[in-house]
């Protein structure tokens, strides 16, 4: 299928980039192509795009065989999205909205992997939510996500390493989570400030009697005063430093030494 360059795209339908949107396009169809390839064979397969804007991704998922239902907030991107509709028929639907305030699951219908390069404030906050659902597995059943390296690092952190907080142990306890890829920012039209990769996570196998509120209380309080010992940081959570005891961890301990699995055994002695 040919069609016809993005630049040509974004300048015959006036597309500038948004900075208020938090628009950072790109344009090279080979790098597009291999971010569409992080998921694996997305042939015939549902897939949710956030923030398509003039549509780049959205090709390179088409083209994979996908058939994408795409959800964009800038308006003035409609007109170049309903020409890809119209290139791959059945393929694409639109749908003009915040993601952030939309119900994913009920729109999809069926399960569906998600892809998307979004702004980064964004990104993490839909990132937190599908990590935090309360049916698991969850309906999705993989998100290919760019964020911004310093976040991506953060997600990815093993224990001991100054990224590693409460959003490495929530997306180390729900999935398992790799950087993909690493994008340089001259990729991008406007290029961002800084450096940006792709993260792919997969839903894990959730240990059982552990709730996700005891294990936010635990993580919170711990990386809240990272630098102290668990014994002072865990004080104000009830039962937390008694819990260490008994599992036998050392309260002198500070939060970033403890392993994921560690943070589940504290929330699930507190669960019980
Ligand atoms: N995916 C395109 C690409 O790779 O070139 C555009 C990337 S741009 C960083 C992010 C896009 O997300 C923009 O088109 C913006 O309008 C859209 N967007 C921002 N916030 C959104 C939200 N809450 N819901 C849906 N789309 C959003």
């Amino acid at each position: 299928m040919t069609l016809p360059p993005l630049r040509e795209v974004i300048e015959r339908h006036g597309l500038s980039a948004s900075k208020a949107l938090g628009q950072n396009f790109l344009f090279d169809e080979q790098l597009l192509g291999r971010i569409a390839a992080v998921p694996g064979s997305l042939e015939g397969k549902a897939v949710l795009e956030v923030g398509p804007g003039p549509g780049g991704l959205t090709r390179a998922l088409l083209r994979a065989g996908a058939r994408v239902t795409a959800i964009e907030m800038d308006r003035r991107c409609l007109p170049a999205l309903a020409e890809l509709a119209e290139a791959f028929p059945g393929q694409l639907e639109v749908i003009e909205g915040d993601a952030l305030a939309l119900d994913h699951g009920a729109l999809m219908g069926e399960s569906f992997a998600v892809v998307a390069n979004l702004p980064y404030n964004v990104g993490t906050a839909l990132l937190v939510r599908w990590l935090s659902g309360r049916e698991w597995p969850p309906q999705w059943t993989s998100l290919t996500l760019m964020f911004q390296l310093e976040v991506a690092q953060r997600i990815v952190a093993a224990p001991g390493s100054g990224a590693y907080g409460r959003l490495a142990v929530l997306a180390q306890w729900r999935s398992r989570a790799k950087l993909a890829m690493k994008v340089h920012r001259s990729a991008f039209t406007p290029p961002p400030k800084v450096m940006s990769a792709v993260v792919h996570l997969e839903p894990a196998a959730m240990p059982d009697g552990v709730s996700p509120l005891q294990l936010e209380r635990v993580t919170e309080a711990a990386f809240g005063q990272r630098r102290k010992m668990l014994r002072q940081s865990l004080k104000g959570v009830p039962g937390a430093v008694e819990a260490l005891h008994s599992l036998g961890i050392d309260p002198a301990r500070r939060a970033e030494t403890l392993a994921v699995e560690e943070f589940i055994a504290v929330a699930r002695a507190l669960t019980g």
